[in-house]
C-alpha cells in the first residue's frame, strides 16, 4: 500500500548536514540548522526567506519554550538560545568532559520535558558509546538509558504512552513504554526493523508521530521518508530528490 504524495523543493539550501527541522506555530516558520556549518536558518513559507545567524558551536536539535526562544542539544549538552542573537547559553553539560562524543537529535514529550541522546563522532568506529537524555522543566538532567551508537529520531504515540526512538546503527525504529506523568520509559522493543540494511552510510534518521499516531521516519542516505502504521506497517514512501533525507516535523500548533 503506497500513497502518492507530490513534492515541491522550497529552499535549495546546499546544506552540509541540514537537520533538526522544527515548524514554529507561533510564527508560521520553519526553523532548521545546519549541525557542521553552526548555523540557525529560520525558513518563512509565506515570503520563501531564509535568513541565517551563525552560532558558537554546533546545535543538533531545538524546540521552541512557552517563555520565548528555543531549548537546544548543542555538542557539550543543553542550552538557551536565543533566535534574535543566535546567543547560547549552556544550562547542562552532558558528556562535555568526553572530547568523543557530542549530542545529536532530540524533541519533547507530552509534557515537555527536552530529550537528546549523544554519539561519537565517528560512531562506526566507536559504537554504542552514547545516551539518551532527559532534561526536565527545572533544568535537571537524566541520563535514560545508555549503549546507543547513533542517537537519532524520538517522538510520542498521540496519546503518550509509546516512546519512538532511532539509533540508526541498529537500523530499527524501536517502542519503549511510555510515562508521561514521571517521564520515565519501560519495557524497549523493536518496531520496524530494516534487516535488509547493511550499509552504515544508509539507515533510518529522524522521525515524527502525526496526529492519527503514524510515523514519518527520514532515511539518510536512502533519498526517501516512510510512513508506517503504528503497529510497524509501511503505509506509505516520499521519495525526495536528495540523498540525505535528516528528519521530519509535523505542522501542528
Ligand atoms: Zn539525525
Amino acid at each position: 500500500m503506497s500513497n502518492h504524495f507530490d513534492i515541491e523543493l522550497v529552499l535549495d539550501a546546499r546544506a552540509a548536514v541540514g537537520e533538526g527541522p522544527v515548524w514554529d506555530a507561533r510564527e508560521n516558520a520553519l526553523w532548521w540548522i545546519d549541525i557542521t556549518r553552526q548555523q540557525l536558518h529560520r525558513f518563512d513559507p509565506r515570503t520563501a526567506s531564509d535568513v541565517v545567524l551563525d552560532l558558537d558551536q554546533p546545535v543538533t536539535a531545538l524546540a521552541p519554550r512557552k517563555s520565548g526562544g528555543f531549548i537546544a542539544a548543542v555538542r557539550d549538552g543543553f542550552a538557551l538560545l536565543d533566535t534574535e542573537t543566535g546567543e547560547l547559553r549552556l544550562i547542562a553539560a552532558v558528556e562535555a568532559d568526553d572530547p568523543q562524543t557530542r549530542m545529536n537529535d532530540g524533541r519533547c514529550d507530552p509534557a515537555g520535558r527536552f530529550w537528546a541522546g549523544t554519539m561519537a563522532s565517528d560512531a562506526v568506529k566507536a559504537p554504542a558509546v552514547g545516551s539518551m537524555y532527559r532534561l526536565d522543566a527545572g533544568g535537571n538532567v537524566g541520563k535514560v538509558f545508555s549503549g546507543v551508537s547513533i542517537s537519532n529520531g524520538v517522538d510520542w504515540s498521540p496519546d503518550g504512552t509509546v516512546m519512538y526512538f532511532i539509533d540508526t546503527l541498529r537500523f530499527s525504529v524501536d517502542a519503549l513504554r511510555f510515562d508521561a506523568s514521571t517521564g520515565t520509559v519501560g519495557c524497549r522493543r523493536s518496531l520496524i526493523s530494516f534487516p535488509e540494511q547493511v550499509d552504515p552510510l544508509v539507515g533510518p534518521d529522524g522521525m515524527c508521530v502525526d496526529s492519527a499516531g503514524f510515523l514519518w521516519v527520514a532515511f539518510w542516505g536512502g533519498s526517501a521518508v516512510r510512513r508506517f502504521t503504528p503497529d510497524g506497517e509501511l503505509a506509505g514512501e516520499v521519495h525526495l530528490p536528495v540523498t540525505h533525507v535528516t528528519g521530519t516535523d509535523r505542522i501542528h500548533g
